[in-house]
């Protein structure tokens, strides 16, 4: 079947009703590196146990707050997509977590193969296409997970490679009817994106502009809203990218102009890094301090009713709009 039944989504452990899904962080990776980290991996070898224990907690966490679902959103190109070890996460806290086929921003992705090929002229938008769709019908590789959405991302200003995976995603959407999620850089990859989605014949309602705290700009975010998708505050507590306080702000005024319906959260949070650890600066650490699964929840969402966001509107930002995200409403 490569159409879903209506109103069913696919998690880790299976097809499941999006009426399910209750409070949803939609964007957030369990593990993740960025591409070349398994040239290390001499010194610091894949340690699923240790990612598991780390997770198990993160997601205990979460799960205080009411939690019920987490999108992870790491591509198929960085490190850290790893289908069985969602398997086991699930299982062992009954998190129900939704996984991403996709291919990253050409920067930070590994785009060498396909550009190999695009370089002697072959269409490869055709060839992704089938990658995503395989994955969403059939499943990743071997082991049965099926990825219930489709995340993509963007240069400053969308490349010619970018274009060829945008015209998959699109593709892959019209087979599968699965949500395209995305990565943005910089305060105007949005508007490019939701034009370019919407233009090969996206679904609007099935699309999520990710990253938009990169804009500090309510301009920058109507003019997205204004073509009908979803736009995600998903690097709340990331305070290096935007101040908390001037992300609530946005997100209230933008209640205020009755565009609740539309807007989603998340941190965005890596909670295990494959590879050796960074070492950050002690300058920056203050930028990373809010940086956890359970700030949106603790600090950000009563923040948001100091400012005059009602419940109902919380409601529906953390479990009306992920859902009707994947709904198509
Ligand atoms: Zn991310």
């Amino acid at each position: 079947m490569d159409r879903k039944e209506a109103g069913m989504i696919s998690t880790v452990l299976g097809p499941m009703s999006a009426e399910k899904m209750g409070i949803t962080l939609v964007h957030e990776h369990f593990t993740f590196a960025y591409p070349g980290w398994f040239a290390d991996v001499s010194i610091v070898p894949d340690d699923f146990q240790a990612a598991l224990k780390t997770n198990i907690s993160v997601i205990e966490t979460a799960q205080k707050y009411g939690i019920k679902t987490i999108i992870d959103a790491t591509p198929n190109d960085t490190g850290g997509r790893n289908p069985e070890l969602y398997k086991v996460l699930a299982e062992k806290t009954g998190l129900n977590i939704i996984c991403s086929t996709g291919l990253y921003w050409e920067e930070e992705g590994s785009p060498a193969y396909w550009k190999k090929r695009m370089g002697l002229g072959t269409d490869i938008s055709k060839m992704i296409a089938d990658l995503f769709i395989k994955e969403i019908t059939e499943g990743i590789g071997k082991t049965g997970v099926k990825a219930g959405v489709i995340k993509v991302g963007t240069s400053p200003k969308m490349s010619p490679y970018e274009e060829a995976v945008h015209l998959a995603a699109v593709k892959a959407q019209q087979a599968t009817g699965v949500p395209i999620i995305t990565h943005t850089e910089g305060p105007t990859g949005g508007i490019e994106q939701a034009d370019f989605l919407i233009k090969e014949g996206a679904d609007p309602k099935k699309v999520m502009i990710g990253h938009v705290s990169g804009s500090q700009d309510i301009e920058y975010h109507k003019t997205i809203l204004a073509r009908g998708v979803y736009i995600a505050f998903d690097r709340i507590g990331l305070d290096i990218v935007a101040p908390t306080p001037v992300t609530v702000k946005i997100i209230a005024d933008l209640c205020k102009l009755g565009y609740s319906n539309k807007i989603t959260l998340s941190h965005d949070t890596v909670n295990v890094w494959l590879g050796r650890p960074y070492d950050l600066p002690e300058a920056i650490l203050p930028g990373f301090a809010n940086w956890r699964i359970d700030f949106i929840s603790e600090k950000v969402l009563p923040a948001l009713n100091a400012q005059g966001v009602t419940d109902e509107q919380i409601k529906t930002i953390m479990v009306g709009n992920p859902r009707n995200m994947f709904l198509g409403q």
